[in-house]
């Protein structure tokens, strides 16, 4: 079960109540980012996340309101005696743009750092999660993320294994992914369960991409930079708006959706809630810092 904690809320320009964005996905203690903007550090030290238990940095697209965190995040990570290695990734030119602002600076990164880029249709293992890449709709290189955790084992059917001959002693070697008399585990096993899976859009408009790249997700985090007032700035901008994102999210059959890059002409995030609710009513809001934790019927705040 995946913990969120939302530490930039904002869109573009950070306000006193929002920062930029950045969302962390928590997996047992392995900590994915989504997006570094500006000021990505301090919030973290200011919330319930160590940022040395961060595994890896997706950045959605080279807008600076979502990866002008990072070089200063990475430093503080070395100045802070990291060891651990650390994966940075983002859309194709990426990797160009980062080494070019690190290496304008002075002084080293002395943890083993992998700076990538990476396209629509991969797939990346962060530890034991998987990652991948889909392309959304920004009037620029863009794209999100969908990061799953394994899928859970089957029940063990101890009368099944019993007729196929299958003692205590034979299990650890089923486990361990051995054939035993020709059995294999998945023999023995109930269905597996798919693993809870959180999607992140970054800035995007509807599109089908982003619909059938995010179908059937436990959580869709996604922007919604506008109000439907404001449709007309939002297709022209290549954004969302509150409604636009909710139709996504129903259209994709998703269990929960979560707007973030709210704009900060918007104080009254009820308002927000209330619009994209009309259509798709497990919609969530969030403050910046706010944590919240998959149940099995969606997320709670903790
Ligand atoms: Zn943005
Ligand atoms: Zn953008």
């Amino acid at each position: 079960m995946f913990d969120l904690l939302f530490l930039g809320t904002g869109a573009s320009v950070p306000s006193r109540d929002r920062a930029l964005p950045c969302v962390a996905v928590r997996s047992g203690s392995d900590i994915i980012l989504f997006d570094c903007g500006e000021g990505t550090q301090r919030q973290l030290m200011c919330s319930r996340f160590s940022f040395m238990k961060v595994r890896a940095i997706f950045v959605t697209h080279l807008h600076g309101d979502h990866f002008f965190g990072l070089p200063g995040l990475l430093q503080t990570m070395g100045l802070s005696g990291r060891k651990d290695p650390l994966l940075v990734c983002g859309p194709a030119g990426f990797s160009n743009a980062l080494n070019t602002i690190l290496g304008l600076c002075e002084g080293e990164i002395e943890y083993p750092l992998e700076i990538r880029d990476v396209a629509p249709g991969d797939e990346l293992d962060v530890q034991h999660l998987k990652v991948t890449v889909f392309g959304t709709d920004h009037g620029i290189m863009s794209q999100g993320y969908v990061v799953r955790e394994p899928e859970i084992r089957g029940k063990v059917d101890t009368k099944r294994a019993k007729e196929l001959g299958i003692s205590g002693k034979d299990f650890k070697r089923l486990e361990a992914g051995e054939t035993v008399n020709g059995i294999i585990l998945r023999d023995i096993t109930s269905s597996p369960t798919l693993g809870k899976s959180v999607a992140y859009t970054g800035d995007t408009s509807k599109c089908q991409t982003v619909i059938d790249a995010v179908r059937g997700v436990d959580v869709l985090i996604h922007e919604s930079t506008y109000s439907a007032v404001e449709t007309e700035k939002a297709v022209e901008h290549h954004h969302s708006t509150a409604r636009s994102a909710a139709e996504t999210a129903k259209e994709a059959e998703v269990g929960t959706l979560v707007l973030v890059h709210v704009s900060n002409r918007y104080k009254d995030r009820n308002q927000i809630q209330a619009e994209a609710a009309e259509v798709f009513p497990d919609t969530v809001v969030p403050e910046d810092f706010q944590l919240y934790s998959m149940t099995s019927r969606g997320i709670r705040l903790i």
